[in-house]
């Protein structure tokens, strides 16, 4: 029955099946140990078998164990890209390891943790553009708006003070720094179309 119900890709259980159906056999549950004779013998086998250090068919990895060893390996190979990238230092504050199951995709929010939006910071990486905020500042990051900017010090103060004494990575997963810096953020790129 065991090999009735599986649903196996192993070559071995697929060629059971196709001779079972060339055959007029049918499989039936039967009670383990209750006397019957083939069961018996079946029982006899397979306690043989499992005594054994190597038996005579080889079964390869299942498709399930395919794809989580596959999944290992991916995963591997991903956080060393990642640990050796020489550019994503930002990022890398909030995210320090791989996963495959986190996934942000908020446009705003995505410029926060990304770095890459707006700002005259990634405007001057990217394009070779002057890279200054409007106040003075040499660098536009997104850190400066957020966090120092004087431009943005009205929208500050609604905030708590002792954000500003913590660090970035301590407040971009803090849902209530999230809304204010999207509110901000909207703010910016709004202002940035119309000017
Ligand atoms: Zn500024």
């Amino acid at each position: 029955m065991a090999i009735e119900s599986t649903e196996g890709k192993r070559r071995i259980i697929i060629e059971i099946k196709k001779k079972l159906k060339l055959t007029k056999i049918q499989l039936q549950w039967v009670r383990a140990h209750n006397g019957t004779v083939g069961n018996e013998r079946a029982d006899a086998l397979a306690k043989l078998a499992a005594s054994k250090d190597k038996i005579d068919t080889e079964f390869g990895p299942s498709e399930a164990q395919v794809r989580y060893r596959d999944k290992v390996l991916l995963a591997t190979k991903w956080q060393e890209r990642w640990n050796n990238l020489a550019k994503g230092s930002w990022t890398k504050k909030f995210f320090k390891e791989v996963k495959f199951n986190r996934l942000y995709c908020h446009f705003y929010y995505n410029q926060v943790l990304t770095s890459h939006g707006v700002f005259g910071a990634h405007h001057q990486s990217l394009y070779g553009k002057e890279g200054g905020c409007p106040c003075g500042e040499q660098l536009e990051t997104i850190d400066h708006i957020l966090l120092k900017c004087k431009i943005w010090g009205k929208e500050r103060d609604d905030w708590p003070k002792c954000w500003l004494q913590k660090d970035i990575s301590d407040l971009v997963f803090y849902s209530p720094f999230k809304k204010g810096a999207i509110d901000n953020l909207k703010k910016l790129m709004s202002s940035r179309l119309t000017s």
